[in-house]
């Protein structure tokens, strides 16, 4: 039988390294971080890599890819390797990837995005062509706005083309219909060796400023000319009420089932494998219980990172701690030892 000790796990050190690196030592494997000079101080004090590699940016990644491959690694990939890479460079990695590369493209462009999402029969957000059609209020996002820094809202036509002259610069944005409700992001995990589908967590952001503003009254707001920016600082954990379970797993398995449709950039094929590992749906969930998915991440959020010890929903499965990056370790480790490794490598 193969052996997981002759494998590492490895990821960049960020986003939810802590985790996924901690998860791959409680599963037994060898763990590596990749970190930035500098930067290592949490990986070391918290004791989850046996070994680090250090670069100068994440961006050298390609500098110290072949080192990986000679210690027989696979990459575990997470928001920040996605996004310092670029879905387009990852697909040319050629150390062991945990997950389907071709599905990055899909969930980094807001249009595939919509396709896909809307494919699935998920509800989503109306989107406005131009400031024109706007008949409801609305969010704009901006193309570039790192962490949801610098969106406005506006409720007509007009009010759109007053707020937008304090945004100078010809960025692109999109014009989006709010959706007026709570957000509640859903952590799911598909695993291709048990064909099946776990819904691990939930979460609710913690946006500065947008998450205190009503702490002071709306003419103070005014007063003061504050904007409204959405910059994740945290997550919280959140446990949804029941009833909302069926439709979680349902949208959950919609979504996988079309993501095996989408066609890869690479081999203009149908991805086949589709979306496997862990993912999030990120929505907003109105009065009427209908979840308006705004955005879909197709690898594991930092949503789960209140979740170490595993999270309610985690702990009826396994009675064990079970955090979103054990159960990717775990599902490596059945598939070595069942000699199926090919089925969870894309
Ligand atoms: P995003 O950059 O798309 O993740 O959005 C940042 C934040 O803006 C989210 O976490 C939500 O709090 C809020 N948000 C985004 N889209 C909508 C929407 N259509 N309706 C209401 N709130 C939204």
């Amino acid at each position: 039988m193969a052996n997981i000790k002759d494998y590492a796990i490895v990821t960049l050190g960020s986003h939810t390294a802590l985790q996924i690196l901690k998860g791959a030592k409680d599963e037994g494997f060898k763990t590596i971080c990749v970190c930035v000079k500098g930067k290592e101080r949490p990986y070391k004090s918290y004791g989850v890599a046996d070994e680090f590699i250090f670069v100068d940016s994440f961006k050298n990644f390609f500098e110290i890819e072949q080192q990986l491959i000679d210690r027989n690694a696979i990459m575990i990939p997470h928001g920040s390797f996605v996004s310092y890479l670029g879905w387009k460079k990852v697909q040319d990695i050629k150390m062991m990837h945990y997950g389907t590369k071709g599905i990055l493209e899909w969930e980094s462009d807001r249009n595939k995005e919509r396709i896909w999402l809307g494919d699935a029969g998920l509800k989503q957000p109306r989107i406005f062509a131009t400031p024109e059609e706007i008949n409801c209020p609305v969010i704009i996002k901006f193309h570039g706005a790192k962490g949801g820094f610098g969106y406005f809202i506006a409720n007509s036509t007009a009010e759109f083309y007053e707020r937008i002259q304090n945004y100078p610069g010809d960025e692109g944005y999109v014009i989006q219909e709010y959706i007026v409700g709570v957000p509640v992001y859903s952590h799911y995990f598909y695993s291709p060796v048990t064909k099946e589908l776990e819904v691990m967590g939930f979460d609710k952001r913690y946006e500065s400023n947008a998450d205190s503003i009503g702490r002071i009254a709306a003419k103070d707001q005014l007063d003061a000319g504050i904007r409204t920016s959405y910059t994740i600082t945290g997550n919280m954990p959140l446990v949804i009420r029941e009833s909302i379970l069926p439709q979680v797993f349902e949208m959950g398995e919609r979504v996988i089932e079309e993501s095996r449709k989408l066609i890869d950039y690479k081999s203009g094929q149908p991805l086949t494998k589709g979306l496997y590992g862990p993912f999030c749906l990120e929505a907003i969930l109105d009065p009427d219980l209908n979840f308006y998915v705004f955005e879909i991440s197709a690898r594991i959020v930092a949503g789960t990172n209140p979740y170490i010890n595993g999270s309610p929903y985690t702990w009826l499965r396994y009675n064990e701690p079970m955090s979103t990056g054990r159960r990717v370790a775990r599902d490596i480790k059945q598939a070595i030892e069942q000699d199926r490794l090919e089925e969870i490598l894309g």
